[in-house]
């Protein structure tokens, strides 16, 4: 307690990152909308026609978190506006100085591991390790497109006329970034480093249930030297102000990661409004698949499958939801990851041996139990965890695996830790391609085989973004696996691509004759 009376925490820098860590887990987390480099919770708090929305962790919903001041339609418009008014300025600063406060943001990054991971267990419910693979996945995405940044200097052309051309590349203007719950700091950063760097301001809507993480966020961008106006922070549900942003004649594109469905809809709003045609980024979900024939090594198979499977409790998009097994080494395999599942701990997020956490919210864990209560009743249940009583005031919800005879019950994408398992024969093998073609869907593969010619054959066969041979299917690295979709599993260009900064920008071409 301070000289004036006020409680102060004091961390010290030697106290280690576990115990700072848990320290922070009691800490209570405010955030609401940021325009203009304002931040408006206090003044939202005392009005009272405003929405604030009560935190809570997933692990345990009797503890509160924090609260969030939800935008408006009003701040929709004056975020816009802000954030149209600051373009001029921004697009004019020299990409080199805003590669320099992207880097900067970084080391903020790292310096503030300790507290960004108490958010990830307390907001996410995210383990150990995936809140420190979330904050590493954040800076790889600002450091990446730093450097990523140096093509957008302007280029000179030359030709076989002997003219001389110079190709610039600028920002679009305002980009609206949405990003979800799962990746609630990198991908939420992916897209604003990539559209800011390359010269475009931003309005960012970050998924309803991670707006404190998303908050803590946008204070350290104005602590890296990102002027105000540049990043405009806008909390809310979707159906409040997802229309209102994406309709807006002012807006010059959209990058959106989340659900097929949402996509579609962002989409038909795009197109219709009358205003100038903008580019629209989707990263969206998937039906991913692995396919295994009877060279593979079934130990590293259940290895792979496990992690792809129930890794941050099956809520990535890029995660494994059909297992295609060839008959021969089907029963061996699936009675392996049986086995391996039953070793799996399901519990609170910031303990070291938890190996599933919760799932995002309520409402997530009602959709996934009534998909396995219709499963249990029409399928074949394989394995389903117990949760223990650690889990009792949390949305947990047990790892559980299905033998299926084909994926026509899977009309949809579940986004949780439930497996299913397809048996195959030798020479159904291109059916079985054909059937996951047919899906629409077209993110992640993984393939096990010791056979190059079936594993080649596979990879050209199937209509994926990104297919992984002989390990498991999840954890893209930025810069390395650039990550993306086709299809119905999203638009590209590919997070983490060389690529994905062209489409924030606009490229001029000047010629002068000779
Ligand atoms: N990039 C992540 C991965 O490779 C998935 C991203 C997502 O779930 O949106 O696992």
């Amino acid at each position: 307690v301070n000289s004036l009376g006020i409680n102060v925490d004091i961390i010290s820098e030697a106290q280690p990152f576990e115990s700072q860590v848990h320290h922070l887990l009691s800490k209570q987390w405010t955030a609401g909308p940021v325009i203009n480099g304002v931040a408006l919770f206090d003044d939202l708090f005392q009005a009272n026609d405003v929405h604030i929305e009560t935190i809570t962790a997933p692990y345990d919903r009797r503890i509160q978190v924090g609260s969030v001041a939800f935008a408006s339609q009003a701040h929709v418009t004056a975020a816009i506006t802000g954030a149209e008014a600051a373009f001029p300025a921004w697009q004019q600063t020299p990409v080199t100085e805003k590669a320099a406060m992207l880097e900067k943001l970084a080391d903020l990054l790292e310096q503030h591991l300790a507290e960004f991971t108490a958010l990830c267990h307390q907001e996410a419910g995210k383990t150990i390790h995936d809140s420190i693979d979330e904050v590493r996945e954040a800076v790889d995405f600002c450091r990446y497109y730093a450097k990523q940044a140096q093509q957008l200097t302007p280029q000179t052309l030359t030709s076989f006329d002997g003219v001389t051309r110079t190709s610039t590349r600028q920002g679009r203007g305002v980009f609206v970034c949405i990003s979800p719950w799962n990746f609630p700091l990198a991908i939420f950063l992916g897209q604003i480093s990539a559209a800011l760097v390359a010269g475009n301001t931003v309005v960012a809507k970050p998924a309803e249930q991670t707006s404190l993480i998303a908050a803590r966020a946008v204070d350290l961008m104005a602590e890296a030297g990102f002027p105000a106006g540049v990043i405009q922070y806008l909390p809310g549900r979707g159906t409040d102000i997802g229309h209102a942003l994406t309709s807006h004649p002012a807006i010059a594109g959209v990058a959106f990661t989340g659900s097929t469905p949402t996509a579609q809809r962002i989409n038909i709003t795009l197109a219709s409004r009358t205003a100038k045609p903008v580019p629209f980024i989707a990263e969206t979900g998937g039906q991913n698949a692995m396919i295994v024939d009877s060279t593979a090594l079934p130990e590293q198979v259940v290895r792979d499958v496990i992690r792809s499977a129930f890794a941050s409790a099956g809520q990535r998009c890029s995660a494994l939801r059909v297992l295609f097994i060839q008959q021969d080494i089907a029963e061996r395999v699936i009675t392996l990851i049986k086995g391996a599942m039953e070793e799996l701990n399901v519990g609170l997020p910031y303990l070291h041996q938890t190996d599933v956490g919760p799932v995002i919210d309520s409402n997530a864990k009602q959709k996934l139990l009534t998909h396995i209560e219709h499963m249990s009743q029409t399928q074949r249940k394989v394995a389903q965890l117990p949760l223990s009583r650690a889990c009792a005031e949390g949305d947990f919800v047990p790892p559980t695996a299905f033998e299926i005879d084909d994926i026509s019950c899977l009309t949809q994408e579940h986004f949780g830790p439930i497996l299913h398992i397809v048996r195959f024969k030798a020479s159904e093998l291109a059916q079985v391609v054909e059937r996951i073609n047919q899906t629409g869907f077209g993110l992640t593969m993984g393939i096990h085989s010791r056979n190059e010619t079936t594993y080649r054959w596979i990879e050209q066969h199937a209509r994926v973004g990104n297919c992984y041979i002989n390990r498991d299917q999840v954890g893209a690295v930025v810069g390395v696996q650039p990550f993306g979709g086709q299809g119905l599993s999203g638009t590209g260009p590919k997070a983490g691509g060389p690529h994905y900064l062209y489409r924030f920008t606009e490229q001029h071409v000047t010629e002068q004759a000779v």
